[in-house]
């Protein structure tokens, strides 16, 4: 939190899912409705990646009370990628607190792909924000850990807390990345030579590509985005992952970073903060509600699957999870005159308030 409203707590204004049988039949529309889209290709740049099947698709919903639902394939499992980024900034987050990682790693979006290193050359050497390349570096660097492969393990386990269950490194993936991470490796040292690390670069990179090799299927990624969304804890399990803090400075950067360079253009169409990876995963997360995990490995031109985002689009609308849509309290013409307002905090107005927000979730 800021310093300068650390005397103010935190209150939360959130909403209600619609009823489990009605977003059954909503998870289910999500899927028959894209299934047929063939749009995008799979990703090659990790070897490992191109033998992905690409009419895989799955679409889940976790609701912070931990109903689950879900359809397609959503036991295939396929490597995190970029999603563990948003985990392990939770993580970082959680043990350094929201200044460290402000300063550090930097919140704002660099405009530029994923891993840029025209973005770092630009800022001395500064990453700018956690969801790229150069700044998920920075970020795995702060995770606790005498030795690299402390760090590793911190970070397997902390997911595993997230998805709540233990998640399992894909061997041939990281191998395959491993062979091809000349980019990732050229960052490291990077942030190395401007002091921005104090951690050995190169099994920085190692623990990082093994980060990004966890396996997960649709159903982890909702259960994940629900932790975040439940205020960190696993509505699943029960177990708090991290704090509430946590978990909303987690979901404030992923509005704006979460979606590569498209991330505004994702935030204007969907409203909900979300993370993808290259393997063809999407996590969206609606605060208080639930979070919604996809996989379909076709990819847009900036690395986000095209079906995964056409879904959570459509979850988004016909669940009422942008954050950004509203009601109004009254049509004009039924709104009572300034003079005829009742007084703030009076019980008529208040049921009224509650009642009207009851109506809209339904
Ligand atoms: N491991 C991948 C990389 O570092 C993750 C990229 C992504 O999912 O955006 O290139």
């Amino acid at each position: 939190m800021h310093r300068e409203l650390r005397d103010v707590p935190q209150a939360v204004s959130t909403g209600a899912l619609p009823p489990p049988a009605r977003i059954d039949r909503i998870v289910e529309a999500a899927h028959s409705r894209y299934l047929p889209l063939e749009d995008g290709a799979v990703a090659d740049y990790i070897p490992v990646l191109a033998a992905a099947d690409p009419d895989l698709f799955a679409v889940a919903v976790t609701e912070t009370d931990g109903d689950v639902h879900e359809v397609g394939d959503v036991g295939d499992r396929f490597t995190i990628q970029s999603i563990s980024k948003a985990f392990v900034f939770a993580l970082a987050c959680e043990a350094h607190g929201h200044m460290v990682l402000r300063e550090r790693v930097g919140v704002d979006n660099t405009g530029l792909p994923f891993n840029s290193v025209i973005a770092m050359e630009l800022g001395d050497g500064h990453p700018r924000n956690p969801m790229v390349n150069a700044g998920a570096l920075a970020t795995t660097a702060l995770v606790p850990g005498a030795t690299p492969a402390e760090q590793w393990e911190r970070v397997r386990t902390g997911l595993s807390r997230f998805a709540g269950r233990s998640l399992e490194l894909d061997g041939e993936a990281y191998h395959s990345e491993m062979l091809t991470n000349h980019r990732n490796r050229a960052l490291a040292q990077l942030l190395e030579s401007y002091g921005r690390v104090e951690v050995d670069p190169v099994s920085l990179v190692d623990v990082y590509t093994r980060q990004c090799s966890l396996r997960v299927t649709a159903h982890d990624l909702a259960v994940m985005g629900a932790t975040l969304a439940d205020g960190g804890v696993n509505p699943v399990t029960g177990e708090r992952v991290v704090s509430g803090q946590t978990a909303r400075d987690t979901l404030a950067v992923l509005a704006s970073t979460g979606m590569y360079e498209r991330s505004g253009t994702w935030m204007f169409e969907v409203g909900l903060p979300a993370k993808s990876g290259v393997a063809g995963g999407i996590v969206a997360i609606a605060p208080g509600k639930g979070a919604i995990g996809t996989f379909s490995p076709r990819l847009d031109s900036a690395g986000n699957s095209v079906r995964g985002q056409r879904a959570t689009a459509y979850l988004s609308r016909a669940l009422g999870l942008n954050l950004f849509a509203s009601a109004a309290h009254a049509e004009p013409g039924q709104r009572s005159g300034p003079g005829e307002r009742s007084a703030p905090g009076d019980e008529q107005s208040m049921a009224r308030k509650t009642g009207s927000g009851e109506d809209r979730t339904a």
